[in-house]
């Protein structure tokens, strides 16, 4: 049977998309999607058909294509995920966009991420900015040592640090400080749709309306950034106004940025510079 129409048989069957079904065909031969398309009549070696065969079974049952393959790309580089860690989303890298353009003018910045599960912001950062010293915490004991060998793997320093949010934080006087945190109402009915079913429930929901975890990274971010310095939460599509709220109530000037939709997903606050 040739490659592509081993692909198309499987996916047909098992009703996978056709993009997944040629992505998770091309990790079980080893070659590119485009070396498949360009030697369509190759001969399918029997252990990748039965490796194939096996993740697009799995995908069947509902199983996310980034734990099937064990990584997802991020902001340009491959991390590695498990199900102890949210997979990295596209919509998160505007953190890091943002991020970025917040340290822009600041040599050797001091960053922290809370939260960092697969550590794709803190590490995506620390490749952009070689000159930052990162700092980067998770409750997860599972999350910090798949962030641990990102980091190794891609080549990049970051100090991870087990802590409940900030509580275990020693480090002050940050520039930048980031967060990717659980803020799913944990009644919405997503939770038991999709990808989210195979992820942690601890990443993803959050107690008071999915509000919780934002409000606790507010409150200690205050205290932890510099004068002039910023922090940058994600958050539901419905949560900009709540979180904003936090951050003036905690006198930051509030920023919020807009996705490509036009929605407000990212919001935060800049500590106001020291009176002189
Ligand atoms: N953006 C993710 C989703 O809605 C949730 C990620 C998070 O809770 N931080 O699927």
């Amino acid at each position: 049977m040739s490659l592509i129409v081993a692909a198309a048989l499987l996916s047909a069957r098992a009703r996978i998309p056709a993009s997944e079904a040629s992505l998770l065909l091309a990790e079980a031969t080893g070659r590119s999607k485009a070396w498949l398309i360009a030697h369509d009549d190759e001969v399918l070696p029997i252990e990748a058909a039965t490796r194939f065969a096996d993740w697009v079974q799995r995908r069947e049952a509902g199983e996310p294509v980034a734990y099937i393959l064990g990584w997802r790309e991020f902001y340009g580089h491959r991390f590695t995920v498990a199900p102890g860690v949210l997979i990295p989303r596209p919509e998160t890298e505007l953190l890091v966009e943002e991020g970025l353009a917040a340290i822009l003018h600041t040599p050797q910045p001091r960053i922290l991420d809370l939260g960092t599960g697969s550590g794709c912001i803190a590490i995506s950062l620390a490749l952009a900015r070689p000159d930052a010293v990162v700092h980067a915490v998770d409750f997860s004991a599972d999350a910090l040592k798949i962030a641990t060998a990102n980091a190794e793997t891609l080549g990049t320093k970051v100090a991870f640090i087990r802590s409940d949010w900030a509580t275990s934080v020693t480090e002050r006087d940050f520039d930048l400080i980031v967060s990717n945190p659980p803020y799913i109402h944990p009644d919405d009915e997503h939770l038991h749709q999709g990808d989210l079913r195979f992820e942690p429930r601890t990443a993803l929901a959050a107690a008071g309306a999915g509000l919780a975890d934002l409000r606790r990274i507010v409150d200690a971010a205050a205290d932890l950034l510099k004068p002039g310095a910023t922090l940058l939460c994600e958050h539901g599509w419905d949560q900009a106004g709540f979180v904003r709220e936090m951050v003036v109530a905690k006198e930051l000037l509030p920023v919020q940025y807009r996705d490509l939709a036009g929605i407000v997903r990212v919001t935060g606050g800049t500590k106001p510079p020291k009176a002189a």
